[in-house]
């Protein structure tokens, strides 16, 4: 299996994080990223730079005003008098703006509000990490189009973002990249299995009225976990996507046994779609060794869900998302590739 796999993803390195009204230390660094890497040559993985992203690849999800606000942001913040060191929105359009013609603002303080759903921060290097990890998505669905399972070690994650908004460490929605992909190049259907302890908001968004992709995602009940808002069962699609997202909250300290049924469900209905091809969005951050953890699952219970998606026999993308114990990363991934073969 090839595993891709750019070093650029290693430069952002945001050092905000507001949690409970205290600024602490952001826990998405490049460590996680070193581990896994680490991982992956331990296991013996073919570690592939993907190259430079294919611009019309991530423009199949994000639309060119939040691109050019990614890559042009940090210099209208740095031009700012007194501006922070890294960006962080202090203001987000209200639904009842919105409702009274509220409109995205012609400066960097409204554009970083309008572009971002929380505290996220950036960094003048967030574009270029950015990019690297939807290049290495993007290849990893292409092998996966070919047949051939495939990792992206991805970082910075993705699934938080939506098409036009950053959030919860996420600014390029991988996973969604990747299935956009696996679409062009001619999978009728397509299904993304997001096993992230966090609901993969971002990407129920995107395909949110979408019939040829279907989104799944077992996570942490959102009535008291990140993002809150959305990942409720109730939350099916709409339009053409209608009964084609389907999410499965568990409950604080849900362990394997319960979590690996929500997986079975999950499969069943990616089945029932017909996919071609599968994405996994694929965060450790379910661990019972997670700082912040909310489910409780062992390296057993990941080891299982592997073979349990591997025995699908779909081709499949697997793109990292969370995951933030350094130390348990290294030893949870090889346990959940086992199940997909060298
Ligand atoms: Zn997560």
């Amino acid at each position: 299996m090839k595993a891709f796999w750019n070093p650029a993803e290693l430069i952002h390195d945001p050092q905000f994080f507001l949690q409970r009204g205290t600024v602490k230390k952001n826990f998405e660094v490049p460590a996680r990223a070193t581990a896994l890497l680490d991982a992956c040559r331990t296991m013996g993985l073919a570690i592939t730079d993907p190259g430079a992203p294919d611009p019309l690849a991530i423009a199949t999800v994000h639309p060119p005003d939040y691109i050019d606000f990614l890559r042009d942001g940090w210099k209208a913040w740095e031009a700012m008098p007194d501006h922070g060191a890294e960006m962080v929105a202090n203001i987000h359009p209200a639904p009842e703006m919105l409702a009274n013609g509220g409109r995205r603002s012609a400066t960097i303080v409204g554009q970083l509000g309008w572009y971002c759903a929380d505290t996220n921060p950036f960094t003048r290097d967030t574009w270029t990490s950015a990019q690297a990890a939807a290049a290495g998505a993007i290849a990893a669905a292409d092998e996966a189009a070919a047949g051939r399972h495939a990792y992206a070690l991805a970082r910075p994650p993705g699934h938080h973002a939506y098409a036009a908004r950053a959030g919860g460490h996420c600014y390029l929605n991988n996973a969604a990249i990747a299935a956009e992909r696996l679409r062009a190049s001619g999978a009728a259907r397509v299904a993304v299995l997001d096993i992230d302890s966090h609901h993969g908001n971002g990407t129920q968004g995107i395909f949110w009225h979408r019939d040829d992709v279907f989104f799944a995602s077992v996570h942490g009940d959102p009535n008291g976990y990140y993002p809150w808002y959305v990942g409720h069962a109730s939350e099916r699609g709409e339009g053409p996507g209608a009964g084609h997202n389907l999410n499965l909250p568990l409950a604080r300290g849900t362990g394997d046994e319960v979590w690996l049924a929500a997986i079975a469900t999950a499969l069943r209905e990616i089945r029932r779609h017909g996919a071609e091809a599968l994405v996994i969005s694929l965060g450790m951050d379910a661990s019972r060794d997670e700082p912040l953890h909310f489910l409780d699952i062992t390296e057993d219970g990941f080891a299982r869900a592997g073979t349990a998606i591997a025995a699908t026999s779909l081709p499949c993308a697997i793109v990292q998302e969370g995951g933030y114990n350094l130390e348990a990363l290294g030893r949870l991934l090889p346990r959940f590739l086992a199940g997909f073969g060298g």
